[in-house]
């Protein structure tokens, strides 16, 4: 799956620019309508705001109110997304929690805001259906206590709502391997930094850095497409074009063990809703939303914003603060431009723009819209493409499954014949679907590859090596998001060196260049504690750090971050 540009042919039908969540949709849904795809990433798959999301595949019920039309788009999409990748969704129910100002006696405000709420639910219920969602639920505080025993005692009611989470990561990762599947070329840490221009001043292919080389390389392509995400409005002004976006960035923090049963809302001392839920190994908090006008490159984490949505939380959970947080993470919305509003108030919508008008014909930019719904999004751009290509084909994306998707293996059967621990296989399969019987007999061929990686989160070293080799793995840090190395509680103080070493191995990279790696993958992981470390949690990263900075240091050089 390694694949060096050098060798790559330099005519295109489509360049799609950005690696995220709809770059590789685009390039799977024009791949499988027999374009000439490229696909340019300047980091990893996933590595802007579909890696630092929510994570839900949901409708968004908060949408209803201004924008019902994107609710309905990403409830019906999310039933596409469930259908195509069936092993990378879970389920996550939330409680609304209702605190009364006297829960011996409810004042006619609280009944109003009661079945006032109910109003709105019920009108998401009527999407449910898309999504293989259940109806809204009334609950008693004796139900939501027992349900949820860490929420505070003093509620007058809950409401319950059905929604589904999953690895961003994995998806976008399994949509370039599908993309790739299909013929198109798709090549991460390769920043666009120009445009090839015709006479006419249309936009005629891309000029390319390849990052780890610093190799430049130009492409022609017969239409190229901006989905930069955050990245957009700079993307699109290197061809002279205008996109204008309302940059929203948005902090979680992610907790190291599920402290919920359920997922959680609450309100901000501002008024805003908040949550807390149960994802994967871990728990998330999310999330704040606010007018972001710095460098998406340089995106900080402040104390703020973690006291902001500890104290959101602690509103309902009155333990939280007793939990570890392991790291804090932002991301930016790309919410289409509108002046006058809040963040909060601001449309998910998406939008296609193509800046033939503006003097660079050849060109379009995907702006806006939701993970949930971003395989619709791919497919309208990608019919637009074909409509400008003259291409006659149909989108088959919602039909097709995505790598694994075909069935979900027996864990137990699997755990069993191959005598590999059932919670290690379990994970496996939720993250690679049918492709965990080929990590399997990764691990029969080579006992040694049986051991665990990460602990944490149960990956094995046979899990490790079948994404070097299959999942266009290019550097120690994008293992992270193929198989969430380093994501669970030890933050890769135990798994990273380890790693390096896999990799190196590989890979055959010398002492250093593994070393490098290493530096690199711990470094990443530093960015997302050093907001929320303190006491007991900065001695132990001065540990960490310590024995990371040292391994293999024989000559004694100093680490680079
Ligand atoms: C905090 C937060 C929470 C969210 N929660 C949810 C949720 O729960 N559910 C949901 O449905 N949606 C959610 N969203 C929205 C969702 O994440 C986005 O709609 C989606 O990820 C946008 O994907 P994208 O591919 O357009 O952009 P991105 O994922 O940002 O991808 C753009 C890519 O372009 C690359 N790039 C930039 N410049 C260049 C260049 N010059 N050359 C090559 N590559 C380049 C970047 O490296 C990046 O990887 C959330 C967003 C945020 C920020």
């Amino acid at each position: 799956m390694e694949r060096s540009s050098a060798s790559q042919p330099a005519q295109f039908d489509l360049i799609v620019i950005g690696g995220g969540v709809n770059g590789t949709g685009i390039a799977r849904d024009a791949a499988m309508r027999g374009l000439r795809t490229l696909m340019l990433e300047k980091r990893d798959v996933a590595s802007g705001a579909s890696g630092a999301n929510s994570g839900m595949i949901h409708g968004g019920i908060r949408y209803l109110r201004y924008d019902r039309k994107v609710t309905e788009l990403a409830a019906i999409d999310s039933g596409y997304i469930q259908r195509i990748v069936p092993h990378l969704l879970f389920r996550i129910p939330f409680i609304y929690p209702l605190i009364a100002a006297n829960p011996e006696h409810r004042t006619l405000y609280e009944r109003y805001i009661h079945y006032g709420t109910e109003v709105v639910m019920g009108i998401y219920d009527l999407y449910q259906p898309y999504k293989r969602g259940l109806p809204h639920t009334r609950l008693s505080p004796e139900e939501v206590y027992e349900l949820e025993p860490g929420i505070r005692r003093d509620l007058f009611a809950g409401l319950s709502m059905d929604e589904w989470g999953i690895d961003p990561h994995r998806l976008c990762a399994l949509n370039a391997q599908s993309a790739m599947q299909h013929g198109a070329i798709v090549l991460t840490y390769h920043q666009v930094h120009g445009f090839i221009r015709g006479a006419d001043g249309s936009v005629q292919g891309v000029e390319v850095r390849d990052a780890r080389t610093g190799a430049h390389r130009r492409y022609h392509g017969k239409l190229v497409v901006n989905v930069a995400g955050a990245w957009a409005p700079k993307v699109a002004a290197m061809a002279g074009a205008t996109v204008r976006m309302r940059p929203g960035k948005g902090v979680h923090l992610t907790l190291d063990r599920r402290l919920s049963n359920y997922g959680v809302i609450s309100t901000a001392v501002d008024g805003r809703q908040i949550f807390v839920m149960p994802h994967e190994q871990t728990s998330i908090i999310g999330t704040t939303d606010d007018d972001y006008y710095g460098d998406p490159d340089d995106l900080k984490v402040t104390q703020d914003e973690v006291e902001y949505l500890l104290e959101g939380i602690e509103h309902v959970f009155p333990t939280i603060r007793e939990a570890r947080i392991l790291r804090a993470w932002a991301g930016i919305r790309t919410t289409l431009h509108e002046y006058g509003k809040l963040e909060d108030a601001l449309s998910r919508e998406h939008a296609i723009y193509d800046h033939g008008p503006e003097g660079a014909p050849g060109f379009l930019t995907l702006l806006g819209g939701k993970l949930a719904s971003y395989r619709v999004q791919s497919e309208e751009l990608t019919d637009l493409a074909c409509r400008r290509l003259g291409v006659d084909r149909e989108c088959r994306t919602h039909l097709e499954v995505l790598p694994g998707g075909e069935r979900f293996p027996d864990v137990a059967a699997l755990a069993e014949s191959y005598r590999l621990p059932e919670p290690m296989v379990g994970r496996m399969a939720y993250r690679h679907g049918a492709n965990a019987e080929r990590i399997c007999e990764l691990a029969a061929a080579d006992p040694a590859l049986r051991a665990p990686l990460c602990r944490c989160e149960q990956t094995s070293y046979a899990e490790a090596v079948y994404c070097l080799r299959e999942e266009n793995v290019r550097k120690l840090t994008d293992l992270r998001r193929r198989c969430r190395l380093g994501m669970g509680p030890c933050q890769g103080a135990r798994c990273a060196a380890p790693a390096a070493a896999l990799f190196a191995r590989e890979r055959g990279l010398s002492g250093p260049a593994a070393r490098a790696e290493l530096l690199e993958f711990v470094g990443a992981r530093f960015k997302g504690r050093r907001p929320v470390l303190d006491g007991e949690s900065m001695a132990q990263e001065e540990l960490n750090r310590g024995n990371h900075f040292t391994t293999g240091n024989l000559d004694g050089s100093e680490p680079r971050e």
